[in-house]
């Protein structure tokens, strides 16, 4: 039973990982057991590849990456309802203390307490079979394909975002950041009504897939174009209404609020492993609404949903698929982030 296993900063291997089938694998009564199938690899996990750490989060020993992911369900617990074996199904990888004081609230994305996939200690999901719990594993729908559903993950980041955003029908919006995280953050805010969504990106590659994605997205080269002229030039001054910061670049926050009409909203999604700044004062004069999001809540089945209908199509996103046994390459070539490429996914052996 191999794994894709992290050691420590700059080492990945494929090999045999016995602890897991010790601790993490025993099937509780609401547990199912799921043999993965799909899982998409995240700027995360390669970061914890190229940094040893995301923050306050540090590898110290060798841990499984892989948290995108898609699956059959192979064995339920005694007291499952709502699944059985040989269902499709896609997993929210982070399972929150069910007595904390945020889940309580409504809030378990924030829960100190969550355990969330290929987050240290926590092992990932590149490995064969995992068990998780009912409650955060999703059946899909026929149409939607195990590549489409290893991508509710990054895509129920942008709903979240575009759900805190409060988007109206009409808003025009300023998503920074091509990567996967903008262009999902686009597709929502367009499900969610946008009018037209602007992308920003240095990569003419990027911008390309941004583009055809809809006739509602304009992509602007931030390297030969200001998108604060173009916004300007198209809403005869006044701004767009939301600005999704998508970048994880101090340098984008620093501007967040330039293209920004009066009283609109400005989003932070992109992580930030150090400490940014941004124009208060232009916050200010603008009476600008900020909000902060930390991955998401109670959105699978809202993703999944529109990935059935076609509201959303993340398939464009899918730049590039491995089969598990060349996932050391795989982590290699994201670690070089190649221009061309958004969502890269690994296929398990079924
Ligand atoms: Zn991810």
């Amino acid at each position: 039973m191999k794994s894709l296993v992290l050691e420590k900063k700059d080492e990945i291997n494929l090999r045999d990982f016995p602890a897991i089938d010790r601790v993490e694998e025993t099937l509780g009564p609401r547990d199912v057991r799921i043999k993965l199938h799909t899982v998409g690899i995240c700027g995360s996990d390669v970061h914890y590849y190229t940094h040893g750490r995301i923050g306050p989060f540090v590898v110290n020993e060798p841990m499984i990456l892989g948290h995108e992911a898609s699956g059959t369900v192979i064995e339920v617990g005694a007291e499952v309802q709502t699944l059985k074996t040989g269902d499709r199904v896609c997993m929210e990888p982070g399972i929150p203390d069910p007595n904390s004081r945020a889940t309580q609230l409504g809030m378990y994305n924030i829960d100190p307490a969550v355990r969330f996939w290929a987050t240290p200690p926590v092992h990932g999901i590149l490995r064969p079979t995992c068990v998780h719990p009912e409650a955060f594993t999703f059946l899909l729908p026929d149409n939607v394909s195990f590549a489409e559903a290893a991508m509710v993950e990054p895509l129920a980041v942008g709903v979240h975002a575009a759900t805190k955003a409060r988007v109206k029908p009409g808003d025009n919006a300023v998503v920074m950041g091509a990567g996967p995280i903008g262009l999902v953050t686009a597709l929502a805010a367009l499900a969610a009504g946008c009018a037209r969504v602007y992308v920003t990106d240095l990569s003419e590659k990027k911008l390309e897939i941004a583009g055809s994605l809809s006739a509602a997205i304009t992509p602007v080269n931030v390297k030969s174009e200001s998108v604060v002229d173009v916004v300007k030039r198209d809403t005869d001054g006044w701004g767009v209404d939301l600005v999704f910061e998508a970048t994880g670049s101090p340098h984008a926050a620093k501007t967040v609020f330039e293209p920004l009409c009066p009283g609109g909203c400005v989003v932070m999604i992109g992580g930030q492993p150090d400490p940014i700044q941004y124009d208060a004062g232009a916050a200010m004069v603008r009476e600008a609404r900020v909000e902060n999001i930390f991955r998401y809540a109670h959105v699978f089945p809202r993703c999944v949903g529109m990935l059935s209908s076609g509201a959303i199509d993340v398939k464009p996103l899918i730049t590039r698929t491995f089969e598990f046994s060349d996932s050391v390459n795989a982590f290699e070539i994201a670690a070089s982030a190649p221009p061309a490429d958004v969502k890269m996914q690994i296929v398990l052996p079924q």
